[in-house]
């Protein structure tokens, strides 16, 4: 979705003159984009409409930046799509809240509610899970096995078969354990049906949750819409999270949700562990997709640290330090790309569209497209230029060249790449902590 749409703004970027037929062109380049992403077609429609009416070329004395007004309108427009007018309710420290998660069977709700509590809890909370799935065979052993994991503690029954009572039951428990958020896990059908909802209903209207999340698989596509609009008209649906980003979710199936639930996205899966878990921010997101390179995304990443076995290079303490003074190393733009590569189809419009500056495309990109497991050049290459000093002589460059097994060109493109990152991260520290401003790079 990204590239296409990012493409569709280069090429209006590229034209002489940007007139009607150009934005036309633009406009339905994006148009399929997004329809092909499984965005509803009422959406769709909307945006389109909206966007032209935002434009209105006419209007537009001369002189004015026409593409920055198009970009603009359509940065905008795609934000409202995924931005909605109230803030999802958040659970205060300290103070209990009830929060049920919702979602067909196999949608990620287990997983995601002890990701939504491994996230809390590492903010210093006291989060608790309670277990009223009793359609699914395993559903407690599941549930108890992520929480005992992530030592979160647990609500559940092997005997009761009443999905209310345990809700009930394991509520009142962590409300006199004074946990401050609790997590009701409930079950799902295959298929959307009367009984599922009739017991989100009751399920809801038992433990009165402060906030209703709905989890949606995130590779659904169309049959979006109207899931998530059976499950809003049963329980009162306040936020929504996307699973399985890391897959082959197109991203469309989420834009969707959000309309039908008039809710926003807090969260999105990125894999099925605990860590693998991503606050959702319209904005930088949006940037993302239409390729205005933006490293916030670090800086979140940063902030939210995951369990230290699994931490990725650049959370450890001693290159935390380095990376908060202002010194981004090859190796963190490498990890950068690689989870970017997570995401699925979209994350690798992501490595497209982070990249801060317009450069032509580089060998590194392709590579970081392709990533093999273990391949040895690419590791052996990144170890060497770790803590590079970017005066690199000649013959260092031709050695790590020929260590690595790439053209000397493409060592010399992945570096100016690298500076590209590395200066525009140094200035958003500068601006994040009043660095002093130093020559070199790390
Ligand atoms: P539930 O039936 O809604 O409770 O769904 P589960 O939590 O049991 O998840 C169903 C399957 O999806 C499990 O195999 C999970 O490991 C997997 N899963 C959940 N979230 C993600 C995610 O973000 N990415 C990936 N790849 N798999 C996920
Ligand atoms: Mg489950």
């Amino acid at each position: 979705l990204g590239g296409r749409i990012a493409r569709a703004i280069q090429q209006m970027s590229n034209a002489t003159i940007v007139d009607e037929n150009v934005l036309n062109e633009c406009l339905r380049e994006i148009t399929r984009a997004l329809l092909q992403a499984d965005v509803r077609f009422e959406l769709v429609r909307d945006t389109q409409t909206n966007i032209k009416n935002a434009v209105n070329l006419d209007r537009l004395a001369t002189g004015y930046n026409k593409r920055n007004i198009i970009q603009q309108a359509i940065f905008n427009e795609l934000c409202k799509m995924l931005d909605t007018e109230k803030p999802s309710f958040t659970p205060k420290k300290g103070k209990t809240s009830v929060v049920m998660f919702v979602g067909l069977q196999g949608s990620g709700k287990t997983t995601t509610c002890t990701k939504y509590a491994h996230y809390y809890q590492k903010k210093g909370w006291k989060p608790a899970l309670v277990c009223s799935d009793t359609f699914r065979a395993g559903a407690f052993d599941q549930l108890k096995q992520n929480a005992t994991k992530a030592k979160i503690p647990f609500y559940g029954s092997y005997v009761e078969s009443d999905p209310v009572q345990i809700a009930i039951e394991g509520v009142a428990r962590f409300k006199e354990e004074n946990c401050d958020l609790i997590i009701v896990d409930t079950s799902g059908r295959h298929k959307q049906e009367a009984a599922l909802f009739e017991e989100m209903r009751q399920v809801s209207e038992a433990t009165n949750p402060d906030l209703a999340i709905f989890v949606m698989d995130g590779s659904i596509g169309q049959a979006a819409y109207d899931q998530a609009q059976a499950f809003k008209q049963s329980v009162a649906v306040g936020a929504v999270i996307v699973t399985k980003m890391d897959g082959h979710a197109k991203g469309g199936g989420a834009l969707s949700a959000v309309a039908a639930t008039k809710s926003p996205l807090i969260f999105i899966g990125t894999g099925e562990h605990m860590h693998e878990f991503e606050v959702f921010n319209v904005k930088p997101f949006v940037k993302r997709l239409l390729g205005m390179g933006d490293l916030s995304d670090l800086i979140d990443r940063i902030q939210d640290v995951g369990p230290m076995d699994q931490q990725p290079y650049h959370t450890q303490p001693e290159h935390m330090q380095k990376l908060l003074e202002g010194n981004f190393t090859l190796r963190i733009m490498y990890e950068q790309y690689q989870s970017m590569l997570k995401m699925g189809p979209m994350g690798q419009c992501r490595v497209d569209a982070k990249r801060p500056g317009k450069g032509k495309p580089s060998k590194c990109r392709v590579d970081a497209k392709r990533p093999e497991k273990g391949n040895p050049s690419k590791d052996e290459m990144l170890h060497e230029l770790d803590d590079i000093d970017p005066k690199l002589t000649e013959s260092r460059t031709m050695r790590i060249a020929r260590g690595s097994g790439r053209q000397v060109a493409e060592v010399i493109e992945m570096l100016d790449e690298y500076k590209r990152w590395a200066n525009s991260w140094r200035s958003k520290m500068k601006g994040f902590l009043k660095i002093p401003k130093k020559g070199g790079m790390s």
